[in-house]
């Protein structure tokens, strides 16, 4: 399916040859000769996926390295002369500037051979395009909101690191997502911040006369004009689409200000933007993806425009079309339910879409269809979801479970007698970007050095076992302690901000204590989360948390979406229990969780808790707390249900299972018997193991010792859960099962 570039939707040249960045450029002008180097690191976030090369930035000026958010171009912009000129002198810092710019270099070049055998219709010019609504790469580049953007930036980190030609395509917010605020009652408020699009580590696409490329989209019933930013991101690259551009209309400016922030009609515009706008860009910039791929369902409309520009050329029906376009096509579905919400009105569809359906030969009823569950029903909601999974050729869940719940969901849009092509493929982290520091540290001594290369290889943490217990326990400790620092001094910073009274900042030295088994909760806070289950019942929550000899502490942190009040309501009773006189001590409540904070807590805590209603599609946090040696509590659903592994017959369990699905029970009884369940786990299984220790300090205290069977746990979960749930695992299944043609049929 190779055309050239069809002039009529492109505003500017269509000639677009891939210029040097002129913004690296442009920075390199004002660094010391002996700094260029940091230019080219800086627009590329291969800088972000370990320590050593964000400290390259944040040794700099680490003051200014936190109010620039962490954004290196930004710094390098604001980090005065002289300071720049006194680091240009320091031979230590060229040395590993040199070093980093060397291995940057050999990263760049070197290409795995293995996908190019697996998957030969890709190559760079033939990419994998990679269609989201979200992209989470790093706190610095606020296009994401949770965990179906993080998931799209740690595919497109590892499609990197393998090899796999890739390409993101996605939208630029120039708001954002929101900020989050918790007011004095515990309400949370929302804040946008405009993103200094400039200051970003990002390009502009220009063509060869300097005018940035555009293309159009039709957006009711008017052209927009659509420009396209692009981020590099290793070996992959991620373009964003940005119609803030002085030519449109002000209210066309503004479609993609906010990230989920808007009514249907923006939800839709957006739709087409990404989806059309999309394909346009692409074909604009000449690269013809051999593979188009939705993550979840809002770019479902590019294989409407595959179709459309195809059928210009070739004059054949859209029914066959449509049946060459599902050869080059693959859906990721994320929801758990199939009441989805990326669902819109006939009446809205016929007023955004009511000149587009022509141009693909389609009447209304014919094109509706496309989007209905039940194509009879003309009063059906035209469901993205549907759309996407009647045009793609191969279609998966995100993880076993989820892929049997999409089979049985979606048995209805397919013939009774064949089975349901929708297969699964369990999501997975970037552990180069998940795991801290002082563990890659130590998986670096002890797994080999070339340990993150390998991640995905089962035998290469058979080596975990080898790690001294002290060694492991001193490492996870250090890294609890920086997780309690960083809280109080985001707790202070935010009762300051509310203006509380002297005695409850000063209050905050106390909140949290190293010692005692932490939990972390981070996650969206809706009601099927279940964000309060520990607080079901009040004085047993404090009977375990209080507890005197085995006391226990909860850090949470997670945003509700703007529009849902029954989560913002939850969010403020736990705000009243980290009040509360028995509970203050023990309960902390870390505002606008982001990438950043995420980091920080799934590294740093001994225990985490997931427990949303049931089904859950994946979860990935839980896979992130692995890494980093934490333990897992949770609803046996999603990844969980893949992972645990129960104690006995010579093997240690890796974790703990809460209460068990009980179909005849209402959602309440469920909740109580699941709260029962993790009382009893919380009191009489893992307080024990963790509190048991090989030598006590004086009266028993909790404070010294190690807990080897503790820590024999964390072993058995680093070993089960590393190399199964990263996500290199899950490329390399992406490229054998859903990309390469059809040599490895589907299980
Ligand atoms: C990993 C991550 C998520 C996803 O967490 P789930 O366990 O899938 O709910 C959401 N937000 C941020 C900031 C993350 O880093």
């Amino acid at each position: 399916m190779l055309r050239k570039a069809d002039p009529t939707w492109v505003c500017s040249s269509w000639l677009f040859s891939p210029a040097p960045m002129t913004s690296a450029l442009r920075l390199k002008a004002k660094l010391p000769t002996p700094l260029v180097a940091l230019a080219d690191l800086a627009y590329n976030y291969w800088w972000s996926w370990t320590e050593e090369r964000v400290s390259l930035f944040s040794n700099l000026d680490p003051v200014r390295w936190q109010t620039c958010g962490h954004n290196p171009v930004a710094l390098l912009e604001a980090v005065p002369d002289e300071r720049l000129w006194q680091v240009a002198e320091d031979p230590h810092y060229l040395n590993r500037l040199r070093q980093l710019a060397r291995e940057f270099e050999t990263y760049r070049r070197g290409a795995a051979p293995g996908p190019s055998q697996i998957a030969p219709n890709l190559s760079p010019d033939r990419p994998v395009a990679y269609f989201c609504i979200e992209f989470g790469l790093h706190e610095s580049l606020p296009v994401y909101a949770g965990g179906l953007g993080v998931l799209a930036g740690d595919s497109l980190k590892s499609a990197s690191d393998l090899g796999v030609p890739m390409v993101g395509v996605g939208l630029l917010y120039r708001q954002g997502y929101f900020h989050q605020h918790l007011n004095r009652s515990g309400w949370q408020e929302e804040h946008y911040t405009h993103c200094e699009v400039n200051h970003l580590p990002m390009e502009l696409v220009r063509d060869e006369f300097g005018q940035p490329v555009t293309i159009k989209v039709d957006i009711r019933q008017r052209p927009v004009r659509v420009q396209v930013w692009r981020v590099l991101v290793g070996r992959s690259q991620l373009y964003l689409l940005d119609t803030d551009r002085s030519d449109n209309d002000s209210l066309d400016r503004r479609i993609a200000s906010h990230l989920y922030g808007g009514n249907p009609e923006t939800r839709l515009a957006q739709a087409l933007i990404l989806g059309v706008g999309g394909v346009r860009m692409l074909h604009a910039l000449d690269i013809e993806p051999a593979i188009y791929h939705l993550n979840a369902s809002h770019g479902a409309f590019a294989l409407l425009e595959v179709a459309h520009r195809e059928m210009r050329y070739s004059g054949v029906g859209f029914e066959e079309m449509a049946h060459q376009v599902r050869q080059q096509s693959v859906f990721t579905t994320h929801s758990p339910v199939s009441a989805a919400s990326n669902v819109f009105s006939a009446d809205l569809i016929e007023s955004f879409l009511g000149g587009y359906w022509p141009q693909l030969g389609l009447s209304r009823e014919d094109f509706l269809a496309l989007g209905n569950r039940h194509p009879d029903d003309p009063w059906a909601l035209f469901s993205m979801t549907v759309l996407a999974l009647r045009l793609s050729g191969k279609a998966n869940g995100v993880s076993h479970r989820h892929g049997e719940l999409c089979r049985e969901m979606w048995q209805g849009l397919y013939s009774d007698s064949s089975p349901v092509p929708i297969g699964s493929i369990t999501n997975g982290v970037h552990a180069r970007t998940w795991t801290a520091p002082l563990m890659m540290d130590l998986y670096r001594q002890h797994l080999g050095p070339d340990w993150a290369a390998k991640i995905a290889d089962p035998s290469l943490w058979a080596g975990v076992d080898h790690i001294p217990d002290d060694q492991l326990w001193q490492r996870h400790s250090l890294l609890k302690e920086r997780l309690i620092a960083y809280t109080r001094d985001r707790v202070r910073a935010a009762r300051h901000q509310r203006g509380e009274a002297a005695d409850e900042i000063a209050a905050v030295d106390h909140l949290l204590d190293p010692a005692v088994l932490t939990i972390g909760f981070g996650r969206r806070f809706s009601p099927y989360k279940r964000g309060e289950l520990l607080f079901s019942d009040l004085h047993r929550a404090i009977r375990i948390l209080a507890h005197a000899r085995r006391p226990m502490q909860i850090i949470f942190a997670g945003k509700a979406n703007p529009a849902d009040d029954e989560g913002k309501r939850i969010i403020q009773r736990l705000m009243e229990w980290c009040r509360h006189p028995a509970l203050r001590d023990r309960v902390a409540f870390i505002e606008d969780y982001d990438m950043a904070v995420a980091k920080l807590l799934v590294s740093g805590v001994d225990l985490w808790l997931t427990h949303p209603r049931r089904p859950e599609a994946c979860g990935t946090s839980g896979q992130k707390v692995c890494l980093n040696g934490g333990l897992n509590c949770g609803t046996l659903d999603g990844w969980w249900a893949e992972a645990y592994q129960p104690g006995g017959a010579g093997q240690v369990a890796n974790g703990w299972v809460i209460g068990r699905p009980n179909p005849d029970s209402d959602p309440d009884s469920q909740n109580h018997q699941d709260a029962e369940s993790l009382y009893d786990l919380l009191e009489n299984h893992i307080a024990p193991v963790y509190y048991q220790r090989d030598s006590q300090g004086p009266a028993g205290s909790y404070r010294t010792g190690l807990p080897h069977q503790w820590i024999a746990m964390m072993k058995a979960s680093i070993r089960s859960c590393a190399p199964r749930y990263s996500s290199d695992r899950m490329v390399a299944e992406y490229l054998t099962q859903m990309y390469a043609p059809d040599l490895h049929p589907q299980p």
